[in-house]
């Protein structure tokens, strides 16, 4: 398609740097073909009202079960393994390009450093996990979980700044669950064996020893389903509880037994109100993930519920939080509860992690936009889309548009109840309908493996997550090292996020188009151009005066002793997200509009 849709006359758009997915020269409405060039095939109506009950929440994903009968070692179980972990030839990570990851930088900060690991032989893994690992289809250890496995595994607290995308779920669910796998049977709380009936659970509590806090249900979902897999043969059992999800439900799986507990602020403290049933005196670990957006000002007070009113003894935790960026806010909650020679890990800042995503941006008049779309569309092959947009009634009506041009679309927002939301995304993952309309609810967080293709509809407000959530936005595409590809709508009004973005084009070697040269920083060759490394906060934090955290390290100076990691040959790639634009604080969806800021229904 033409990389301009009506381009205000004293710009005319001449970029010559073709959207890299356009098929063939570009057409205007009046030249397009009357159908998708492409086959998206038949588009499937959504049948919101449909409640058959074969259809399971993320909440009733298949684990492994025990009821403490077995011996030490839990037998294999060949129906379970097929559904977590997938048909043996498909578990490697077939196509990825893992050619980038010399270019990852991790440093680590403060008095105590680690040694890494190189390979998961290498990580003293029980074999069981050993085992799973491999079946996960993860042959080399990410930069994050190269520093985390063995932080966690010596004993430490830790703070890891990394973005989803990176690995970050494993590097603490790996260690944590190795750890406790060898003392399960010592450690769990009396649980019911299988026979006993539903009613009678409520006899049992739930004790977790794992507690995993996060921000968004999908995203709770997620490391539910990861969980799972890396549950699997330990005795360890995961759990999950979000709000929107039945509560009667969750409660009676954490009944069940629950040793692992992935959950969202607001279902969590529902459920500590219930101390007959739920209790977290044996807990032994508690991850933060997503700390930043956990830390809204607005969620304070949970917060501060969730991480001293559960019984737990203090002395017996050990506090992980993982953060896209590291605002006052964390840095606090660190302070307050992370122990004084806690472990700090930082993915550095990659300018090239977008590298395998193409991104083009496009300029179009508002009015133009959905002519601009449809003719997007026509030009990409049949491959999973994510379509961003910024309001609820623009996802309503965008996947309306969609559907009755013929294709195979869903949609999500927070007006959408849980059910709905959790029946969109399967049908997105499952391919039944590869094309998703989507707030910024989905941007964060969100692993699906193989989307090709990025739409911003709307390009992030510059108020409401601005070029960060752009950053997190495109990154659902090229995951894992696969290549994607991001076409964005510019219009007049996102002039505000017009420097940022040329930044980031320019950081990312990507063509910067012509109505946008005139954000390109004095005297600057595109070519050249770095963005600093982001490290405003830890700077702040060194200017705490009597900061518990003011760890100078070693005597090196300035980021002293700085293990900067940097190795070339080894597998890996695409493993976090640059830090961009440094703005910590929000991260909330994208509400384009202040009345429809997608926030309240992530809890
Ligand atoms: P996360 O940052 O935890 O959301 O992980 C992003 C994706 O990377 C998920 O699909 C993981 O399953 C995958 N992943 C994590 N660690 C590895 C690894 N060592 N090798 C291959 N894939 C991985």
């Amino acid at each position: 398609m033409s990389d301009s849709w009506g381009a205000p006359e004293e710009n005319p758009v001449a970029n010559p740097a073709a959207p890299s997915h356009a098929a063939g020269p570009s057409t205007t409405a009046a030249q397009r073909p009357e159908g998708p060039v492409a086959d998206w095939g038949q588009p499937v109506a959504f049948d919101y009202t449909e409640t058959d009950v074969d259809r399971q929440w993320g909440s009733n994903g298949a684990i492994y079960e025990w009821d403490g009968e077995e011996g030490d070692v839990a037998p294999v179980n060949p129906e379970l393994e097929l559904q977590l972990f997938g048909s043996p030839d498909k578990r490697h990570c077939a196509g990825v390009d893992f050619s980038k990851i010399a270019e990852i930088s991790v440093s680590q900060e403060g008095e105590h450093r680690i040694v890494p690991i190189f390979k998961f032989k290498d990580a003293g893994l029980h074999p069981i996990m050993l085992k799973n690992v491999e079946m996960a289809g993860y042959q080399t250890p990410t930069p994050i979980q190269k520093y985390c496995i063995p932080a966690i595994k010596m004993g430490y607290d830790l703070i890891a700044i990394a973005q989803t995308g990176s690995g970050k779920t494993a590097a603490y669910l790996i260690p944590i669950l190795n750890e406790l796998m060898g003392k399960a049977k010592k450690l769990v709380a009396r649980r019911p064996v299988s026979e006993v009936p539903r009613s009678n659970l409520a006899n049992f509590r739930a004790e977790p020893l794992v507690l995993i806090v996060c921000p968004a249900r999908e995203l709770a979902i997620q490391i539910f389903d990861e969980a799972r897999r890396f549950c699997y043969r330990t005795l360890l059992r995961p759990c999950v509880v979000y709000g929107g999800g039945p509560i009667q439900e969750q409660l009676q799986q954490i009944g069940r037994g629950c040793d692992v507990l992935v959950a969202t602020p607001g279902r969590l403290i529902d459920i500590m109100q219930r101390s007959h049933l739920f209790t977290l005196r044996r807990l032994r670990y508690m991850v933060i993930d997503e700390a930043d957006e956990m830390l809204d000002a607005d969620w304070h007070e949970e917060f501060e519920q969730i991480l001293v009113g559960g019984e737990q003894e203090q002395g017996n935790v050990k506090y992980m939080l993982f953060s896209a960026t590291f605002p006052g806010a964390v840095r606090a909650v660190a302070r307050e509860y992370l122990a004084m020679n806690h472990i700090r890990v930082r993915v550095g800042r990659i300018g090239s992690t977008h590298a395998n995503i193409s991104q083009d941006v496009i300029f179009v008049k508002q009015e133009l936009k959905r002519e601009a779309l449809i003719d997007l569309m026509y030009s990409l092959d049949p491959a999973r889309t994510i379509i961003f947009v910024n309001s609820k009634r623009t996802a309503d009506e965008i996947d309306d548009y969609l559907f009755h041009k013929g294709m195979p679309c869903t949609s999500m927002h927070s007006d959408r109840t849980q059910r709905e939301r959790e029946d969109a995304m399967r049908a997105f993952r499952s391919g039944r309908t590869p094309i998703l309309v989507a707030t910024g609810i989905t941007s964060r967080g969100i692993d699906v493996r193989n989307v090709r293709y990025v739409v911003n509809y709307d390009l992030p407000n510059a108020d409401h997550g601005g070029i960060q959530e752009y950053v997190h936005r495109i990154g659902r595409t090229g995951r894992i090292g696969y290549t994607g590809s991001a076409t964005s709508f510019y219009t007049e009004r996102d002039e505000p996020l017009a420097e940022d973005l040329t930044k980031i084009l320019m950081e990312t070697r990507q063509p910067v188009p012509d109505f946008l040269q005139q954000y390109i920083p004095e005297g600057v060759d595109p070519k050249e151009f770095k963005m600093e490394d982001d490290t405003s906060d830890i700077e702040d934090q060194a200017g705490d005066a009597g900061d518990a955290w003011q760890t100078n390290g070693p005597q090196d100076g300035q980021n002293a002793g700085a293990n900067s990691w940097a190795s070339g040959g080894d597998a890996g790639d695409g493993w976090g997200a640059p830090n961009a634009g440094g703005t910590a604080e929000d991260g909330w969806g994208s509400g384009g509009n202040s009345n429809n800021v997608d926030q309240d229904d992530n809890w």
